[in-house]
């Protein structure tokens, strides 16, 4: 009997003992698989590499197994990060980045990117795409964005003689619309802004810039005219506002009060000082683009050109 209450309270004990090391047991063994598999992931290994886990996560986002592979092999890629980190990369732009990035080390990366992002490693005209006419105000006409030969705005209207010097001149509804709407202010304000240039076709801005080649070379047109296709004028959103009481525009009351108040009015600036280099066209502070209240607005605000928002937050 007694034996008997000793054997039971033996089994009742394993049973116990079970209990509690058998889930232990369980527990522990895939812990050490888990982090035994863990170890041969991508993440620990870029991890132990010098990399921390935010830019391993970044650099999985873009590359395969392969590229991977290809990078734990070497010393840690600070460059690479750096450019993958940037919030506009371009995966397909990699090898221009690097090549460009190689060559002027002292730039920096944002630098790079918005240069290759907006193809300024190609010489003018040297890459051109076809211009989206899909995205209306926001489309995009420079040197390396081209309208169709054809292409001409449904909704020209023509611009009255109180708006405009010469006569019928024309420029799209909406376009018109909003200058009348400025013109106004800008009249309350003792400023009489007068449009000189508008809409042109693209037979026009094709005899402008073939006698410009003929009288010299097409390096000379290139210095002065748009190449036919390649005109904001073109897209009937674009106007050259003067000041119609003083020949300095530069120095001109309309010139500060447009740099103040266009973008209110859905106007940016185009061709500034600043602008150059990325746009590529001399300045021509009187060049004012239309885009809509909204993002003229947002580019007034962020200052950038409109090649760059374009391909940030149009594309
Ligand atoms: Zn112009």
């Amino acid at each position: 009997m007694k034996k008997k209450r000793l054997k039971l309270k033996k089994k009742v004990w394993y049973i116990l003992v079970a209990i509690i090391f058998i889930p232990i047991f369980i527990i522990s063994f895939f812990k050490v698989k888990n982090n035994y598999e863990y170890k041969k992931t991508y993440e620990y290994r870029f991890i132990n590499a010098g990399y921390s886990k935010e830019e391993y996560q970044v650099l999985a986002k873009y590359f395969d197994d392969d590229y991977l592979e290809t990078l734990l092999k070497n010393d840690k890629d600070e460059d690479l990060i750096k450019l993958v980190s940037n919030k506009h990369f371009i995966l397909e732009n990699l090898d221009r980045y690097q090549k460009l990035y190689n060559h002027y080390h002292n730039i920096d990366i944002d630098e790079i990117v918005l240069n290759i992002n907006l193809n300024l490693d190609y010489d003018y005209y040297e890459v051109i795409e076809d211009t989206d006419i899909s995205k209306n105000n926001l489309m995009l006409v420079n040197k390396y964005n081209k309208l169709p030969d054809d292409y001409e705005p449904e909704d020209l209207v023509t611009i009255g003689v109180k708006y405009c010097w010469g006569e019928g001149k024309k420029i799209r509804k909406e376009v018109y619309e909003s200058f009348m709407k400025m013109w106004e202010a800008a009249y309350d304000d003792g400023i009489y802004l007068v449009i000189n240039l508008a809409y042109r076709s693209y037979a026009d801005q094709e005899a402008i810039y073939n006698r410009l080649m003929n009288q010299k070379n097409r390096k000379y047109a290139d210095s002065i005219a748009a190449r036919p296709g390649h005109s904001e004028h073109q897209t009937g959103l674009a106007i050259d506002i003067f000041d119609r009481n003083n020949t300095d525009f530069e120095n001109s009351d309309a010139n500060s009060w447009l740099q103040e108040n266009a973008y209110k009015y859905g106007f940016i600036q185009r061709y500034t000082e600043d602008n150059v280099a990325i746009t590529g066209f001399n300045t021509e502070n009187y060049h004012y683009r239309y885009v809509g209240k909204e993002d003229a607005k947002k580019i007034f605000d962020q200052k950038i050109t409109f090649d760059e928002y374009y391909h940030y937050n149009v594309k």
